[in-house]
């Protein structure tokens, strides 16, 4: 059996090593709130309240931070909703404006490995090529926490959300909480993360919400893109 002294120098680093890897994530990419200038558009999602989840039971420091950080832009999810349209868009602009929608290969739901699916269309571009918000929304994450790297999810109209992945870059200057329009440059096209031995190429998701979980659900975006958005005196007849 343990004696108390180890388990209380066992328990010592765990807490040190949790609170390091809290400075390195708040540090790094701490969630921001909403630019505030920003009017209330759909108050009803003002009082969100999502399921509490529990903490995985590993208790490893490494997942338990990441918990919490999910945790936290959870804890924000109603104040951006709020901020957004009701109304999701109909057509999503291309977000890799150099290549046309006709040109992406059909990869939605195809296997991957570990029994999951893709979740999403892939772009193939040369790396550096500029990626663009497909829609208007806020950004609501960018970080490298994800299975494809450094990412940007953007909500928007409806609550809907958007994942740019395995970027190469962020776009100078851009940040959580501020408020983009379709054609925003968001970063530029990488094979970072899960991306590292294929040829570079944007990972685009789309996700509708569930209220009542609180989690988002993937769709395929590939029949709502197109290579130009309508003009707005076309899209409103
Ligand atoms: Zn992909």
């Amino acid at each position: 059996m343990p004696s108390l002294a180890s388990l209380t120098s066992a328990y010592a680093r765990h807490v040190v090593l949790a609170i390091g890897a809290l400075a390195a994530l708040t540090t790094g990419h701490a969630q921001s709130l909403p630019d505030p200038s920003l009017p209330v558009l759909t108050p009803a999602w003002e009082t969100l309240s999502c399921p509490v989840r529990t903490a995985p039971e590993t208790g490893d420091a490494a997942s338990l931070m990441a918990f919490e950080q999910r945790q936290r832009y959870r804890d924000v999810l109603g104040t951006y909703l709020a901020r957004l349209p009701e109304q999701v868009d109909m057509a999503l602009l291309m977000p890799v404006p150099s290549v046309r929608v006709a040109q992406i290969a059909d990869t939605y739901a195809a296997a991957r490995d570990g029994g999951r699916s893709h979740e999403g269309q892939d772009v193939f571009a040369p790396r550096g090529t500029p990626v663009v918000s497909a829609t208007a929304g806020l950004v609501y994450e960018m970080s490298g926490r994800f299975r494809g790297g450094r990412s940007v999810m953007v909500l928007g109209p409806g609550a809907r959300r958007y994942f740019y992945t395995h970027l190469e870059a962020y776009a100078e200057g851009l940040r959580e909480g501020q408020w983009v329009e379709a054609g925003t440059l968001l970063g530029y096209v990488g094979n970072d993360g899960n991306a590292a031995t294929t040829p570079p190429h944007l990972h685009f998701g789309v996700y509708d919400f569930d209220p009542t979980s609180c989690r988002f659900r993937a769709f395929d975006p590939l029949p709502l893109m197109v290579d130009r958005l309508p003009a707005p005196d076309e899209a409103s007849r």
